[in-house]
């Protein structure tokens, strides 16, 4: 645990030595990323479907949510999942890239549309293999930044996962929902968690966040958000 410490905060210090230049123009910046790189990232349009915050066009909500309605209630993120938003969380997911993954999580905080505050945040569990595998759980992070500038509370143990799957990468939709059946398990939940947010760093499919909504709603918990950093369009 010191060993992993100590890499860690290594690591830090390299990162924040290394941000004095843009990380994607190499200008100089106080910031990770510079304000004229700002400009050209693939921010999410507006006009998105409030449920699963995909595109839609001339209505409110889209067809298949309309049709099928989704487990949580409301999704929303910051970027579309295109270049160079791939290349940074994955940076920041497994190279430890405490800079990135900062200034990510900066971007989520100042720019997330927080119109009723929830109760409390969870970020998605990571399997404790997995956790061991890449020192940190990037969705903890994530909440972390956001609490910290939000106030919102924060439930790191509210839930586990309890198998390690394949990373839904390499699988297609069907096999995505799947392989996330049963993944989770409720550790402790507070009855006036009415209302909460389940925060990720990338929302593809949905499998894993709707799979953690299905228990938190089979629990009794009323309304489940899902606030991600990127989302495939
Ligand atoms: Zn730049
Ligand atoms: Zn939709």
């Amino acid at each position: 645990m010191i060993h992993s410490n100590i890499i860690r905060y290594r690591n830090q210090f390299l990162d924040n030595f290394l941000a004095q230049t843009c990380f994607l123009c190499q200008a100089n910046s106080q910031q990770a990323i510079c304000s004229s790189c700002v400009a050209d990232l693939p921010f999410m349009p507006t006009k998105v479907c409030p449920h699963c915050a995909k595109l839609v066009k001339n209505r409110e909500i889209c067809y298949e949510c309309e049709q099928n309605p989704l487990p949580f209630n409301y999704s929303q993120a910051i970027f579309s999942y295109d270049y160079p938003i791939d290349i940074l969380i994955s940076r920041a997911k497994f190279q430890r890239n405490l800079v990135i993954l900062n200034w990510l999580a900066n971007m989520m905080a100042s720019r997330l549309s927080i119109l009723s505050s929830p109760d409390i945040l969870i970020p998605v569990p990571l399997h404790p293999k997995r956790l061991c595998q890449r020192g940190y759980n990037q969705s903890l992070e994530l909440a972390k930044y956001i609490t910290k500038q939000t106030k919102i509370p924060l439930a790191d143990k509210a839930c586990k996962r309890i198998k390690n799957t394949t990373p839904q990468t390499s699988l297609n939709n069907q096999q995505r929902q799947k392989n996330v059946l049963g993944i989770f398990e409720i550790i402790k939940i507070e009855p006036h968690w009415q209302h909460i947010v389940l925060i990720d760093d990338v929302m593809t499919t949905g499998s894993t966040v709707k799979e953690l909504a299905i228990i938190l709603k089979c629990a009794g918990v009323k309304q489940v958000d899902v606030w991600c950093c990127a989302r495939t369009l």
